[in-house]
C-alpha cells in the first residue's frame, strides 16, 4: 500500500483538503497523514509555516505501515521543509515528493492508493489531477498535456487517455455497456466510487461512440472523459476478478451512483417501459397499455404554469444509413449534387428561423446554421460519394461522425457542440431523403410538445411559435429543456415515462407547478387554464377600486426572468429564488460568481424593491453542494435557512455576496430566508444579514409554526412573506409534489386561510408588511381574499400580473375584508371559493 503525507503551512487547510478526500474513499483503506502549520503562538493562535522534523515524523509514521509514501506540498517553503524531511526521517522505504496540485492532487493520490496502485501509478494520478478541471474550463492544450503527461501506468488498471485511442475488447473480455443516469455526470464522487468498485482488477471504460477509454482505477482520468448524464460506455474487464469488477461498476452507474435516483428512474432504459396509465407511478406491466381520459400522469413539474391543447410529437431521429450501399460511377455526380442542395436549403431554413428568434436561441442557431453550410462539411461529404461510392446519406453520416468525434476529443464546451453537429447531420439527411426533418413540427395551431427530450436546437426554436408546453421523457431541473421551458415562460413536465404513447392529436392538460399531464381533460378543467393563461396587461400600479395600493411583483429566478419581469411592468421582485442560478453546481459558487448572478437580477429593477431569498436549497430542489445526504424525509430535513447550521459559511458567503450586490446596483435589496420555524431562527438571520450589512431583513411564513408566532417574529424582522406552496403543504401534510394530494395542496384550504390570516393581524398590529410570494400570490380569485386577510402585497410570474391586477381593480378595500371573513369561515376549500365569489359577485351587482 502507499500512503500519503500532505503538507500545508496551514493546519486548517490540511485538514480541510484530508476531509475533502477523505470523502472520496468511504471505504477507507488508504493511509494518509497531514503535516501542516508551524504550531501555535503564546495565545494559542495558529502559525501559519512548515516544520521540516514535523515532515520528517510524518512520513515516518505513514511508511510503517506502507510500502511507499507520496509527499503533497502547497507553496514555497513547504517543499523545501518536505525536501529537508527526506534527510531527516528514520525510514527507508521509498519515498516521493510529488510536483502536484496540493488540493486536486491530494484527491486523486488518495483514490489512487486506495484502489492498490503503486507509487509510480499514485504520483501520475497526483501529478495529472488538473487535467479534468483545464478540460472543463476549456484549455484543450492543456488538457492535452496533462493526459500526455499522466500517462503512466495507474496500478490496478494503467491509466492511458487523453487521446483517440479507440481499442478493441479483445475476445477473454468481460464486455457491459452502461449509461449515464446520474444528472451531474462523472464527477469527482462517482469517479471515486467507479475507482473503489474496480479496485483490484483491470477494467477499463470505453467512451461511446468515440472509443476514448480511461482506467476505472484512474480518478483524473475518469473525470477527463467529461462524461454526462446520457454518455454511453463499454466498461471492458480482463483477468482475474474483472467479471465481478464490472457488475459492481454496471450496478453503480445502473444506480446513478446514489444521486439523482428519481431522474434515473425517468430515464429506465427500453427494456423498462413503465405503464402511463392509471395515474402517478404507473406500475411497470412491460407492454403499453391504453391511456385512458381523464389519466393523470406524473413526472416533475420544472417551468410552472398550467395550459391545454392538443399534442405534437418531435419527430424522432433517423436511422443510421446504410453502409453496404455502392453507387455506380455514373451515379454519383446525382448524389454530390444532392449533398450539396441539401445543405443549402438546411442552412436557408435554419437562417430563417435565426431571423425570427432572439437572446440565446438566436445565437444556438445561427451556431447550426454555420455548421450546415460548412464547407469542409459538405467537401469531405462529397469526396466520400466520389471516392467511395458512398450514398449521399451514409457520405454526410460518416463526415458528421468524424467532425463529432474530433469535437469530442477536444473536450470542455467544444464536446458539448457534438449535439448541434447530429442536429445538423440529421437535417441535412432528412432533406437528401426528402422524409420529415427530425425535431419540431410546424404547426398553426397552439399544441403540447411530447419528446423523449429536446436537442438544442429543437428548444431554440420554440420562441414565437405556437408551442405552449413541454412534456419530455427524460431531463430534470436542470436539463437544458427545463432551462429553456422558463426562460420561454413554458410550463414543462419533464421525466414523464411513457410520455410518448399519448397519441399524437390527444388533448391533454399540462400543469408545470404539481408535474402533472392529465389526458382528455374536462371542460371545466381546460376552461379555467385557458382563462388562466390569457395574458392581460399590467399598467404597473397595484391597486384597489378604492385607491388602496398593493404592489404586485413578479417572482423571478435569474437575469433573464428578471428581464421579463421589468418588460411585463412588474413593480418589483417580491421573490428572487437564488437557488436557481447555482442548480447545477458540485461547488459552491464563489462569492464574485455569485455577485455576477445578484447584480443581473437588480440591475432589472433599479430604484425598485427586490426580494432575495437566501437559498432554499433541499427537497424538491436539492442543490449537489449544499445538500450532500440522503434523508428519509428531504421536506421535513436539513432544507432552506436549516443548511446553516451545517454549513454557516454557505450563507455568510452569500450574504457578504448579496452585500456587494446590492452596493453595486441601485435596486432596494430586501433579504428573506426560506423555511423558518423558530423566532430564534429568524433573530440570528437579522443578525446575520445586518452584520454582513443587508438592512432590510425578513423571513418567509412556510412553516404552520411561523404563521402562529408571527407577533413574535414580527419583533425581529422587519417584513414577512407568505410561502403559501409549503405552507399548505406543511399545514396539510401533504406532499406538494404529489398530483394524488392535488386537492389538500391548495390555498383554498380553510386551515391554511385561517393561518395566514393570524399573520395578516399580526402585520397590521405590528405596522410591519405581509407579501405572499408561493403560486397562491397568482391567483386572481383569491387576491380579494388574501388583502381582506392583512396582506400587503403579491408576488408573482409576470404573465399572472394584468390578471390579478384587474381582480383587484374591481374591489373595494372593504369587500375584500368581507370576502376574506366568508373564506375564512368555510369548512372546506370548495366551500371557501364559493363564500367568497358570492360575496364579490354580490358587490359586482350593487
Ligand atoms: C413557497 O413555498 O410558496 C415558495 C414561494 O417557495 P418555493 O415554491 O420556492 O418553495
Ligand atoms: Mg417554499
Amino acid at each position: 500500500m502507499i500512503g500519503i503525507v500532505a503538507v500545508s503551512h496551514s493546519a486548517r487547510l490540511g485538514e480541510a483538503a484530508l476531509e475533502l478526500a477523505l470523502q472520496m474513499v468511504p471505504g477507507g483503506g488508504v493511509r494518509v497523514d497531514v503535516a501542516a502549520g508551524a504550531g501555535v503562538d503564546a495565545d494559542g493562535t495558529p502559525v501559519l509555516g512548515t516544520d521540516a522534523v514535523a515532515v520528517a515524523t510524518a512520513i515516518d509514521a505513514v511508511a510503517a505501515d506502507c510500502d511507499g509514501v507520496l509527499v503533497l506540498m502547497d507553496l514555497g517553503s513547504a517543499v523545501l521543509s518536505a525536501e529537508l524531511a527526506l534527510e531527516l526521517r528514520a525510514s527507508d522505504v521509498p519515498v516521493r515528493l510529488a510536483p502536484a496540485p496540493f488540493v486536486e492532487g491530494l484527491l486523486a493520490a488518495v483514490v489512487a492508493a486506495a484502489a492498490g496502485a503503486d507509487l509510480d501509478a499514485v504520483a501520475a494520478e497526483a501529478s495529472g489531477a488538473l487535467a479534468a478541471k483545464s478540460g472543463q474550463l476549456g484549455e484543450a492544450d492543456d488538457v492535452a498535456a496533462g493526459a500526455g503527461a499522466g500517462t503512466a501506468d495507474a496500478g490496478a488498471g494503467g491509466a492511458d487517455t487523453g487521446g483517440a485511442d479507440v481499442g478493441e475488447a479483445s475476445e477473454d473480455a468481460v464486455v457491459r455497456r452502461v449509461t449515464v443516469r446520474n444528472p451531474l455526470g462523472i464527477h469527482a464522487r462517482p469517479a471515486a466510487l467507479i475507482a473503489e468498485a474496480a479496485a483490484g482488477a483491470d477494467v477499463r471504460l470505453r467512451r461511446l461512440p468515440d472509443g476514448i477509454e480511461a482506467s476505472a482505477a484512474s480518478l483524473t482520468r475518469l473525470l477527463a472523459l467529461g462524461a454526462r448524464r446520457g454518455t454511453d460506455f463499454e466498461l471492458i474487464g480482463r483477468g482475474p476478478g474483472a467479471a465481478e469488477a464490472v457488475e459492481r461498476l454496471a450496478a453503480l452507474f445502473d444506480d446513478g451512483f446514489g444521486e439523482g435516483t428519481e431522474e434515473a428512474r425517468g430515464e429506465a432504459t427500453e427494456s423498462v417501459r413503465p405503464t402511463p396509465g392509471g395515474g402517478a407511478a404507473a406500475a411497470d406491466t412491460g407492454a403499453p397499455v391504453a391511456i385512458e381520459p381523464g389519466a393523470v400522469l406524473r413526472g416533475r413539474g420544472v417551468s410552472p404554469g398550467r395550459v391545454a391543447g392538443p399534442v405534437v410529437h418531435v419527430a424522432p431521429p433517423l436511422p443510421e444509413p446504410d453502409a453496404g450501399t455502392v453507387i455506380p460511377p455514373d451515379q454519383r455526380d446525382a448524389e454530390v449534387s444532392a449533398i450539396e442542395w441539401a445543405a443549402v436549403a438546411v442552412a436557408d431554413q435554419l437562417r430563417s428561423r435565426t431571423a425570427q428568434a432572439t437572446g440565446e436561441a438566436r445565437a444556438i442557431l445561427d451556431a447550426s446554421r454555420l455548421l450546415a453550410s460548412d464547407p469542409e462539411l459538405v467537401s469531405e461529404a462529397t469526396a466520400l460519394v466520389r471516392t467511395k461510392g458512398r450514398t449521399a446519406a451514409r457520405a454526410v453520416w460518416e463526415t458528421a461522425a468524424a467532425h463529432e468525434q474530433a469535437l469530442v476529443a477536444l473536450g470542455g464546451r467544444m464536446a458539448e457542440r457534438a449535439a448541434d453537429i447530429r442536429d445538423v447531420r440529421d437535417r441535412i439527411i432528412a432533406e437528401i431523403l426528402r422524409v420529415d426533418m427530425p425535431g419540431v413540427p410546424d404547426r398553426e395551431e397552439p399544441f403540447v410538445l411530447v419528446a423523449t427530450d429536446l436537442s438544442p436546437a429543437d428548444t431554440a426554436t420554440l420562441d414565437g411559435g405556437h408551442c405552449i408546453a413541454l412534456v419530455t421523457e427524460q431531463g430534470g431541473p436542470t436539463s437544458h429543456t427545463a432551462i429553456i421551458a422558463r426562460s420561454l415562460g413554458l410550463p414543462a413536465v419533464v421525466g414523464l415515462s411513457g410520455a410518448l404513447e399519448i397519441a399524437e392529436g390527444t388533448a391533454v392538460l399540462v400543469d408545470g407547478e404539481r408535474g402533472t399531464v392529465t389526458v382528455e381533460p374536462g371542460e371545466a378543467e381546460v376552461a379555467s387554464a385557458r382563462a388562466a393563461s390569457t395574458v392581460v396587461r399590467f399598467d404597473g400600479r397595484g391597486r384597489l377600486g378604492d385607491g388602496h395600493r398593493v404592489p404586485l411583483l413578479a417572482n423571478v429566478g435569474g437575469a433573464a426572468d428578471a428581464t421579463t419581469a421589468a418588460s411585463a411592468h412588474a413593480e418589483g421582485v417580491g421573490l428572487f429564488r437564488t437557488e436557481f442560478c447555482f442548480l447545477n453546481r458540485v461547488e459552491a459558487p464563489t462569492i464574485d460568481e455569485q455577485v455576477a448572478a445578484y447584480r443581473g437580477v437588480l440591475a432589472a429593477f433599479p430604484g425598485r424593491k427586490v426580494v432575495v431569498r437566501t437559498l432554499d436549497a433541499g427537497s424538491d430542489k436539492p442543490l449537489p453542494f449544499a445538500n450532500a445526504d440522503e434523508e428519509d424525509n428531504p421536506a421535513l430535513g436539513v432544507r432552506g435557512l436549516r443548511i446553516a447550521r451545517r454549513n454557516p459559511a454557505l450563507l455568510d458567503d452569500q450574504l457578504r455576496a448579496l452585500a456587494r450586490a446590492a452596493d453595486a446596483e441601485s435596486a432596494e435589496v430586501e433579504v428573506m430566508a426560506p423555511m423558518v420555524a423558530t423566532v430564534d431562527e429568524a433573530a440570528g438571520f437579522a443578525e446575520r444579514c445586518r452584520a454582513a450589512g443587508l438592512d432590510r431583513v425578513g423571513i418567509m411564513i412556510e412553516t404552520p409554526a411561523a404563521a402562529l408566532l408571527a407577533a413574535e417574529l414580527f419583533a425581529v424582522v422587519d417584513f414577512v412573506s407568505l410561502g403559501t406552496n409549503d405552507l399548505a403543504q406543511y399545514t396539510m401534510a401533504a406532499d406538494r409534489l404529489l398530483s394524488d394530494l392535488g386537492e389538500l395542496n391548495d390555498p383554498w384550504q380553510p386551515a391554511v386561510l385561517r393561518l395566514i390570516g393570524l399573520v395578516g393581524a399580526a402585520g397590521r398590529a405590528a405596522g410591519k408588511p405581509v407579501g405572499v410570494c408561493g403560486e397562491a400570490g397568482g391567483d386572481a380569485a383569491l387576491a380579494p381574499v388574501l388583502v381582506g386577510l392583512g396582506v400587503t402585497s403579491l408576488s408573482m410570474t409576470p404573465r399572472s400580473l394584468g390578471r390579478v391586477a384587474a381582480a383587484l381593480d374591481a374591489v373595494t378595500s372593504e369587500e375584500c375584508r368581507r370576502a376574506a371573513d366568508a373564506a375564512r369561515g368555510a369548512a372546506t376549500a370548495v366551500a371557501a371559493r364559493e363564500a367568497a365569489a358570492r360575496v364579490l359577485s354580490e358587490t359586482g351587482e350593487r
